[in-house]
Order: structure tokens, then C-alpha cells, then sequence
């Protein structure tokens, strides 16, 4: 017989026992449904590349959040389909605009449900781009200042129809002070700010510019996102999105970025927040639908490990068929 004083598996050898030690556990609180809102639309539409996604009409989104809200989420981030797009994002802050009227729509129906609503322009302008850009030869420039007039806009008429937070996701400079300013000012001292603070130039983005209907019409984001190379810039990102008052800093994508969610957790101890983005999500439903690996097991290890690194909020299409199996 060996003479072992430590035996880990001690803690392993029952489902209870490695239940009564389990350090991370998930639960459906921790889970934001992305869902989009598409003012052309009469019925759903499948998104291919992201299978069980789709787009919403106006009328079908509401019965959606009512059953995200169902299935034990307490919150959506909304992205909205605009029917015409031009060269000043115009819907993007218009009244009547497609994630207004859903988030009135919404709010109606079920007020407990946190409605997170995404501040952008790039699915509303002809361009694709989340700025105001300039053409100058072969050249374009999105430009700053610009461009944050607009956000700011757009998160005060959202804060207007109803939204509980805002989402920024563009990554311009100083949006998240001049939103927070403009939101104190007019009274919506309560409205929060989820900042994507450390957004990266990914090609995990893709399947969601279908769902989304945002692709740049020229050039990419890398003057605006950030490198994947760098992590003291995403710290200093950070840092500055704390400074101007975000509530809950994000980090986007998840997984290869997973180094970046520790650091930021660590450093600044703030309510931190992951997005689990759609190339992430179709790498799974690829696989798993050829029957190459266990769809629930596999989403259960990522989210997991996402959380284990620091995550205390989850941003994932997976978000309701997780919530469905943590019930059970
Ligand atoms: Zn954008």
C-alpha cells in the first residue's frame, strides 16, 4: 500500500461530492439573449450561418422575449433591422425607429425583463460602417467626434422608449462619458451603460453580419476595433470606459480572448461581462450537427470556463437552450 497523505480524487469520487466542491456554477442570471428586430420582416427569418437564430418582425419579437423571459433569462440585447439605411444612420434615432417601437413594445409586455439594447450605426448606415465616414481618394476615414454625436442620439432616444441599459459597441473614443453625460442631463440618471470596452477586430464576427445585415460596403473596422495582438491596450480601453462611467465593462469576442476577460477581472474588479460571439456559436452548431461533438457538453465546458475566467455576465445565442438545461 502507498503511503499517499493527498489523494485529490477524494473530491471526485461521487456526483455529490464533486458537487459539494464544484467552484463554478452557472446559472441562468448570468445570461444575456441576443435577438435581433427587423422592421422588413412580416415573419421570421432563419439565419443561416447561426442555426436556431433568427430575425424578428416587430410583432413576433415581443412573444420571443416573453419566452426568453419564460425559459428563466431576466435579460435581451436587442439589435435592430431598419427598413431604409443611409449616410447619417437616421434610424438608428428616429421616434418611430425599429428598436424603439420594439423596446415600448417589449417593455409593455414584460417590464421585469432587462432590455439591453445595442448603440451602434452600422446597421443603419448605407455604408455598413459604425461612424460617420469620409472619402478622401482612395482613402475613408470614420470620424470621431462625428460620429459620437450620433451615439448619443441614439442612446437617449433608446433610454427614451424604455431601455434599463446601452449597450455601445462602436469603439469610439469618449462615447461612454459623452453618453453618460447626455443621459444625466436629461434626466435618465437610472439608465445603465454596458460599454464593449475591449471590442477586437475578429473574423469571429461573420455570421453575425448576416443576422445583422451590417457588412461594410468598403474597407474593414481595424482603424475603430481593436488588434487581437494586444492586451495592454485593452487594459488602457478599459480603463478609460471605467473613468467616463460605464457600469459593466465587456469584452468581445469570448474564447480567444479569454486571457484579456482574467486580466480585466483582476485589475479592475468591476461587473465584467463577455460576449460569446455568432463565429463561436456556428463553430459549435457546425460540428455538432455533423455529429462531431456533444452540442450541450461542449456549450456547458465553454460557458463554463468562460465564467471560471472571470465572466460574471455571458452574452450567448446558446443563452435560452442553456437556461432550458440548467432546469432540468
Ligand atoms: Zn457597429
Amino acid at each position: 500500500m502507498r503511503k499517499l497523505v493527498n489523494r485529490p480524487r477524494r473530491l471526485r469520487s461521487s456526483p455529490a461530492i464533486r458537487n459539494l466542491v464544484r467552484e463554478t456554477q452557472l446559472s441562468a442570471h448570468d445570461f444575456v439573449l441576443p435577438l435581433f428586430v427587423s422592421e422588413k420582416l412580416e415573419e421570421r427569418r432563419a439565419i443561416a450561418s447561426m442555426p436556431g437564430v433568427f430575425q424578428f418582425s416587430l410583432k413576433e419579437i415581443v412573444d420571443e422575449a416573453q419566452r426568453a423571459q419564460d425559459s428563466g433569462l431576466q435579460a435581451i440585447l436587442l439589435f435592430g433591422i431598419p427598413a431604409e439605411k443611409d449616410e447619417q444612420a437616421s434610424g438608428a434615432y428616429a421616434e418611430n425607429g425599429i428598436i424603439q417601437k420594439a423596446l415600448r413594445a417589449i417593455k409593455t409586455k414584460c417590464p421585469d425583463l432587462v432590455a439591453i439594447t445595442d448603440v451602434c450605426l452600422c446597421e443603419y448606415m448605407s455604408h455598413g460602417h459604425c461612424g460617420v465616414t469620409r472619402i478622401d481618394g482612395d482613402h475613408f476615414h470614420v470620424l470621431n467626434d462625428e460620429s459620437v454625436d450620433l451615439l448619443v442620439k441614439t442612446a437617449l432616444s433608446h433610454a427614451k422608449a424604455g431601455a434599463d441599459m446601452l449597450a455601445p459597441s462602436d469603439m469610439m473614443d469618449g462615447r461612454v462619458g459623452a453618453i453618460r453625460e447626455a443621459l444625466d442631463v436629461n434626466g435618465f440618471q437610472e439608465t445603465g451603460i454596458m460599454s464593449h470596452a475591449a471590442k477586437f477586430a475578429s473574423s469571429f464576427y461573420g455570421p453575425f453580419r448576416e443576422a445583422a445585415e451590417s457588412p461594410p460596403q468598403f474597407g474593414d473596422r481595424r482603424s475603430y476595433q481593436m488588434d487581437c495582438a494586444n492586451v495592454d491596450e485593452a487594459l488602457r480601453e478599459v480603463a478609460l470606459d471605467v473613468a467616463e462611467g460605464a457600469d459593466i465593462i465587456m469584452i468581445k469576442p469570448a474564447l480567444p480572448y479569454i486571457d484579456i476577460l482574467w486580466r480585466v477581472r483582476e485589475r479592475f474588479g468591476q461587473p465584467t461581462a463577455v460576449y460569446h460571439v455568432s463565429g463561436e456559436y456556428a463553430m459549435v452548431k457546425a460540428a455538432a450537427q455533423k455529429g462531431w461533438l456533444d452540442e450541450k457538453r461542449v456549450v456547458l465546458e465553454i460557458l463554463t470556463g468562460i465564467q471560471r475566467a472571470g465572466a460574471d455576465i455571458i452574452l450567448t445565442y446558446h443563452a435560452k437552450d442553456v437556461a432550458r438545461w440548467l432546469k432540468v
